[in-house]
């Protein structure tokens, strides 16, 4: 398979094809190849805010929609201080009053599982412009 092929087999995936298959079993890969070929590509950026962050997940896993780490949608608080609330999972930017805001890069995997609720937030209203 080209990069392209893949590429495209991983979109299908992430809209549901395979039925709940492994991304590696999708791809008619061993759970040896997936790691090869993951290993031969550019490094992915896995901390850009640097918020010294392990564990953030593969950049396969958001493909193809947005992602605070590795996609992140242009929106009006994308340079603000950005901060891991482990408590509830989730990034949050920070308003020049000290409010945190729930970082719309997020909604999006949310949804797709089923939890648009986690980004509702009260707050001064700083996001919404
Ligand atoms: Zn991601
Ligand atoms: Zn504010
Ligand atoms: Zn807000």
């Amino acid at each position: 398979m080209t990069d392209d092929e893949i590429d495209d087999r991983v979109d299908e995936w992430h809209n549901g094809a395979g039925l709940g298959m492994d991304l590696h079993e999708y791809l008619g890969w061993t759970w040896e190849q997936y790691q090869e070929w993951l290993e031969g590509r550019p490094k992915p950026i896995t901390d850009p805010n640097d918020l010294g962050l392990t564990d953030v997940h593969d950049p396969m896993l958001c493909h193809g929609r947005a992602c605070v780490m590795h996609n992140p949608l242009s929106h009006s608080m994308r340079d603000w201080p950005v901060v891991w609330r482990g408590r509830y999972e989730g990034f949050e930017r920070i308003c020049e009053h000290g409010v945190g805001h729930k970082d719309p890069s997020q909604f999006a995997y949310w949804q797709e599982i089923g939890e648009e609720w986690r980004g509702m937030h009260s707050c001064d209203g700083c996001c919404a412009e």
